[in-house]
């Protein structure tokens, strides 16, 4: 059986990258029957951009109900909160003991944030570190992740080698990363990746009008109406493809080519297409938002299902480290 893990922070509102890239995959995952799934809110992480905690809570009950809107199984997987479990601070620190301090420094995403964001804190360096705590934890053998987090897979396989070395046995087991090759990094409406941390996503669960104002903003070039237009370089059409099917996508890939079509026809498009393809996960989203109670119900069962394999972990790792069981 495999054991599958996968973090989403609550840094802000779950957005088209994170469900294409991420949530959607570890759902179908984790309707294979030999598969067991380990999901979890990664609100720890997300203190390393987002300070105020009225916001985080608002984040977590979204990202949670987005799960949840999408079909994730809680009774046959694990579904928590990352900051309810201690052991993944806890080990955190073991594991930054056993981390050299050049491969944080070569982590392509903390250079990508520092140059992006004004608070370039310590845990925006170490994150890496706690992503390999949270795997660990849990002796969790696949990780479905974009491309953005490959990098930091490799550290967390190179971290555990590491205190594997000192143990002279494999304590922790070595993750996997699934890369689904055919997913691309998503853009978001200013073309760089979507990011919560951004500010440059689309939120799928946006009430119309609110959605419609977003895709607006999708940065495109100025083009004139009926002049014919690249569909290979513009934003609106690589995230349309992203969710049409091929008929449909080779249809507006003509449209751009012979002219008289719009950039604002193909966000119409895009438009159409989210509203109709994810109806379903949009209602259950506002059921889950509107009935807190049942939600963090949900979520403190998940908590005590991970306590328990994360505490059989830490003690393994502090007896290596001589601090006791
Ligand atoms: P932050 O800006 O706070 O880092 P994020 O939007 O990058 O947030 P994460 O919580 O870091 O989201 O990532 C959750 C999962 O979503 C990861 O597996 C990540 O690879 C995936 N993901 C995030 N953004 C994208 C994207 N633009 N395209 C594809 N996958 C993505
Ligand atoms: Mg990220």
């Amino acid at each position: 059986m495999a054991r599958i893990l996968t973090g989403i922070q609550s840094s802000g509102l779950p957005h088209l990258g994170n469900l294409l890239g991420a949530i959607q995959p570890a759902i179908e995952l984790s309707k294979n029957p030999q598969n067991e799934s380990f999901l979890f809110i990664a609100d720890l992480h997300s203190l390393t951009t987002l300070k105020n905690g009225t916001e985080r809570e608002l984040y977590v009950r979204s990202i949670a109900s987005t799960w949840l809107a999408f079909g994730f199984d809680t009774d046959k997987n694990v579904f928590w909160r990352q900051s309810r479990v201690q052991e993944h601070a806890e080990l955190s620190w073991y594991l930054s003991c056993f981390t050299p301090f050049p491969m944080l420094a070569n982590a392509t995403s903390f250079k990508d944030k520092s140059e992006k964001l004004a608070d370039v804190n310590a845990g925006l360096f170490t994150y890496p570190v706690l992503m390999a705590a949270d795997i660990l934890l849990y002796n969790a053998n696949i990780i479905p992740v974009g491309k953005d987090q490959k990098q930091h897979l490799e550290m967390a396989k190179d971290i555990a080698s590491r205190f594997n070395n000192l143990a002279g046995e494999d304590i922790l087991v070595l993750p996997e990363p699934l890369i689904d090759e055919r997913m691309m990094t998503i853009p978001g409406i200013d073309g760089q990746k979507m990011s919560k941390s951004y500010n440059n996503y689309i939120n799928i669960f946006l009430p119309e009008k609110e959605l419609k104002n977003v895709l607006k903003k999708i940065v495109s070039d100025s083009t004139p109406l009926e002049e014919p237009k690249d569909p290979d370089t513009d934003i609106t059409f690589k995230i349309y493809s992203l969710l049409a099917s091929e008929t449909e996508t080779e249809t507006m890939r003509q449209n751009y080519l012979n002219g008289g079509y719009g950039y604002g026809h193909a966000k119409q498009a895009l438009l159409e297409i989210i509203l109709e393809k994810y109806a379903e996960p949009r209602r259950l989203y506002n059921y889950y938002m509107e009935n807190n109670d049942e939600l963090e119900g949900i979520l403190k069962t998940g908590e005590e299902k991970a306590r328990i394999i994360a505490r059989g972990t830490i003690e393994k790792v502090r007896r290596v480290l001589g601090f006791g069981a």
